[in-house]
């Protein structure tokens, strides 16, 4: 058997090393068009940091190394030009000449290239970069040894813009970040990815969002606005597409935002053509959809699913979450599953609640703030998706409810999860159980919450939002309106509180106004609870916030 392979990194090299330890007789070929396999492209922008300071650690293995090990015949600067698909043969540019393969098998895994936007006077300069493999960054890190530049604007603020960013700022440029969508890293919503912002501002790099870049010349980058940013380094960063124009040529069908398209065993519409990575679109695991994930979670694990489809094992693709995690400085970001815009966008039944905790109990050394959104069916308590910041334990948190969705947990799953504690690590309730209690309270009519973007309005048609921290905190800083009751006042007094009026409770957290609500409630008023408190408002509407 003669299997051929297109692309050697994550999808193409998982699929390869698979196959030998499958296959031992099996002829297998890897095409790569670039001068290195299996290179670590997660780990690009640690290198211009400098916190990869080896060039060599970026590659994870050389193609000798895998030809000795697994039996593989790897061929890098090669390039495959074109499938003919009724004859089973590939068209290979090599190093030196252009030649044709055959195979029994061919698995395409090309990923996807950056996307190069229309900006006026781009293709004029010499020092506009985007980041995908070893050749690209080596030319950012000579670029930045022979020029210094000084400024640097990244345009596009995903987490591998993001990570350019911090990147640059650590070797000592000022950075500007430029983001078309209203915040930065789109994954996340807006009260998580403010956050975010404040982190890069806090490090000196300027955040403009809601603006496109639409001119580049020689020192600037000029905004849509007329804004002129002075930029003598510029990365792009506007997301990926799919590299499909080798599937696209030779006829395969292809799907979403020109992804090749396959079924749930990897196969195109040639039967014996298979795809996988960040080509190809892949079914949501909660929406059933057709979506692009660029991630290598996704891409390593159908590289070996491929390879045991082709060998005859029963595997199939069970869809993917898109769970993503960037660093931004101090702070970790992370997210899995559905956001709110898109369950919004979809039309389903959904609530949403904010936790902020400690990430292991306060009373041990180290505790850092960590926040968690959880997004859920209040009706059957289908999990939708996470998302989290926090200086600590933000990965652990965001996999625990990875896992969970991808297992089809529902929310009363969340607080039966027995997690590992012992005080450096965790706490005996972990934030995960925390949300799932906060999220059975709103499934159980226990509670009811105010999503940051409904306050304004509800108070504009009445509703009296009641702050039950103590008053020094009140006095400090509280949301403008806001009546102060402290929490173990609100019983004693009731008599100040109206009947016939919407009461919005609130608090730092959303926690101590929750009980605040439970007492209300109980005694007959009107309340909702300020989900995410006073912190969450703050990342969103800080002029909101009278201080005192
Ligand atoms: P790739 O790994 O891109 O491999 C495709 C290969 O195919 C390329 O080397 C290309 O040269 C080759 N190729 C294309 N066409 C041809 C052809 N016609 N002939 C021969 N060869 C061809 N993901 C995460 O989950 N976490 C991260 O932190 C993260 N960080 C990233 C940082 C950067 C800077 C980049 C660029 C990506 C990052 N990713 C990250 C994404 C992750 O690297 C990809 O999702 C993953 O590598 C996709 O695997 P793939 O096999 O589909 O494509």
């Amino acid at each position: 058997m003669k299997i051929v392979i297109v692309g050697g990194v994550a999808g193409g090299m998982s699929a390869a090393t698979r196959l030998r330890r499958l296959n031992e007789t099996a002829e297998i070929i890897v095409l790569e068009k670039g001068p290195y396999v299996s290179f670590a492209n997660c780990g690009l922008p640690y290198y211009i940091s400098g916190e990869i300071s080896e060039r060599n650690s970026l590659k994870v293995e050389t193609p000798e190394n895998l030809s000795t090990k697994f039996q593989l015949d790897i061929r890098v600067n090669s390039e495959a030009l074109k499938i003919e698909v009724d004859n089973k043969t590939i068209t290979v540019q090599g190093p030196d000449e252009v030649y044709d393969i055959n195979y029994d098998a061919l698995i395409l895994s090309p990923g996807a290239k950056p996307f190069v936007p229309n900006i006026e006077g781009l293709d004029q300069v010499q020092h506009a970069f985007s980041l995908r493999n070893i050749p690209d960054v080596d030319k950012i890190h000579s670029y930045i040894q022979s020029n210094k530049p000084e400024n640097a604007t990244v345009i596009g603020a995903g987490f591998i813009g993001l990570e350019m960013a911090e990147s640059l700022t650590k070797r000592g440029l000022n950075v500007t970040v430029v983001e078309k969508a209203p915040h930065v890293m789109p994954p996340l919503d807006e009260e998580m990815a403010r956050v975010a912002e404040t982190e890069l501002k806090n490090y000196g790099v300027e955040v403009i969002t809601s603006k496109s870049a639409n001119k580049i010349t020689e020192d600037f980058v000029i905004l849509d606005d007329g804004t002129k940013i002075e930029s003598d380094l510029i990365i792009l960063a506007i997301g990926v597409i799919p590299e499909s124009d080798l599937a696209k040529n030779a006829g395969l069908d292809l799907g979403i935002r020109g992804s090749i398209q396959v079924n749930e065993k990897y196969q195109t519409s040639n039967k014996n053509i298979y795809a996988v990575g960040d080509a190809i679109s892949v079914k949501h695991s909660i929406t059933n959809r057709d979506v692009l994930i660029a991630l290598a979670s996704p891409a390593n694990r159908q590289g070996r699913q491929v390879a045991d489809v082709i060998m005859g094992m029963d595997r199939k693709n069970k869809g993917s979450l898109g769970t993503s995690i960037v660093r931004i400085f101090d702070q970790t970001f992370a997210s899995t599953g559905l956001n709110e815009r898109q369950i919004k966008a979809y039309g389903y039944d959904y609530d949403a609640v904010h936790v902020t905790s400690m990430h292991h109990v306060s009373y041990f050394p180290g505790a850092e703030m960590l926040t968690l959104k959880l997004l859920f069916n209040p009706k059957d308590g289908t999990l939708y998706g996470a998302q989290a910041f926090g200086k600590e334990g933000v990965d652990k948190r965001i996999d625990v409810l990875s896992t969970a969705i991808k297992a089809k947990l529902k929310v009363d799953d969340l607080p039966e999860l027995e997690l590992s504690y012992a005080p450096p690590y965790g706490a005996a309730k972990d934030i995960v159980n925390l949300v799932g209690y906060a999220a059975q309270n709103i499934k159980e009519e226990l509670s009811e919450n105010v999503q940051w973007y409904e306050l304004e309005g509800l108070l504009e048609k009445g509703a009296l939002l009641l702050d039950v921290r103590d008053p020094l905190s009140y006095r400090a800083s509280h949301i403008e309106g806001a009546k102060n009751i402290p929490l173990h006042f609100v019983r004693c007094r009731l008599h100040e509180l109206p009947y016939d009026k919407l009461i919005i409770t609130t608090c730092a957290s959303g926690q101590m106004s929750y009980n605040a609500e439970r007492i209300l409630k109980q005694s007959g008023f009107k309340v909702k609870n300020l989900d995410g408190g006073l912190m969450t408002y703050n990342q969103v509407r800080p002029n909101k916030i009278k201080f005192g």
